[in-house]
């Protein structure tokens, strides 16, 4: 992993942190569950949603897609809680987004299932160190910022900052819980899009999208929205991405509570067309490497 798209010195010991950190947080999430309580379970919950939205309401919604206007101090906030999830910095993160959509499922794409399989798509991509200098030119539109700079060069800082916050707090039990497999738990359902929101499918697509993209209830319940891909690769720019009432978009409730306090404003809406019931397209069959 890469501590950030802006790092001058490609030879520096600390471009190890960011790997160690994803290690060592693995391993303190492996021995959680030997210092169980409910509080802690409860803790966990709480530090698992919040971080799945700053990913999901703040790296990908906001600094990927743009699909929603804030201060710069929550803009911020979103980037230094959202580093603090071991999923790198907005910079990083956003840019390889932006790539991703521009190449889905084609040989240019990172991380994708149809063309690599499901572990590089997963955490390959991430892990094996050719993906560390994202295409920041994408993203001129942030890269402006130098507080966003400095938090995407020193990525690890705010991971290593909220586990000692959680241990001075609450000392190990809650550095397990409510730091370790909180953050294990959403580093990995954030990866689950990658992996499995695209594929093959036997059930008609809403979308007869050029990339192999998909609906998932069980993804979306996991990310707090994030599982209505194919409507997602349809309508990208739009801040709400479960279209139907029944199709539950956690981060988006969550955002629409906030503009109803002012922290953000003109959140983008899908055409009304894509609120009624389209008619399923038939099913394409994947890219095929090659
Ligand atoms: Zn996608
Ligand atoms: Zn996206």
């Amino acid at each position: 992993m890469s501590i950030g798209p802006t790092a001058p010195h490609r030879r520096s010991p600390l471009r190890h942190i960011p790997t160690f950190l994803v290690l060592a947080v693995h391993a303190g999430a492996l021995f959680a569950p030997l210092l169980f309580t409910w509080h802690l379970l409860v803790a966990a919950l709480a530090s698992y949603v919040v971080q799945m939205f700053v990913i999901t309401g703040g790296y990908h919604r906001y600094f990927a897609h743009r699909s929603y206007k804030t201060s710069r101090v929550f803009q911020f906030l979103l980037a230094w809680v959202g580093a603090s999830t071991m999923q790198n910095g907005p910079l990083w993160w956003a840019s390889w987004h932006r790539y991703h959509h521009r190449h889905a499922d084609t040989p240019s794409d990172a991380h994708s299932p149809v063309l690599r399989g499901f572990w590089y798509a997963h955490i390959g991509w991430v892990m094996d160190g050719t993906h560390d200098r994202p295409p920041v030119d994408n993203l001129r539109d942030f890269t402006r910022y130098p507080e966003l700079r400095f938090i995407d060069r020193f990525s690890w800082l705010p991971v290593a900052v909220f586990g000692a916050v959680t241990f001075l707090a609450g000392g190990l039990g809650a550095l397990l819980w409510v730091f370790a497999l909180a953050t294990v738990a959403s580093f990995h359902a954030t990866l689950f899009i990658n992996s499995l929101a695209h594929g093959p499918t036997r059930r008609p697509r809403r979308y007869d999208t050029a990339d192999s993209s998909r609906n998932s209830l069980w993804l979306a319940l996991l990310t707090l929205g994030e599982g209505w891909h194919n409507n997602h690769h349809r309508f990208m720019s739009v801040t709400r991405q479960g279209f139907r009432w029944w199709e539950i978009d956690v981060t988006y409730y969550i955002l629409e509570a906030l503009s109803l306090v002012g922290v953000v404003r003109s959140l983008r809406q899908p055409p009304a067309s894509a609120r009624l019931a389209p008619r399923p397209a038939r099913p394409r069959p994947a890219p095929q490497p090659g």
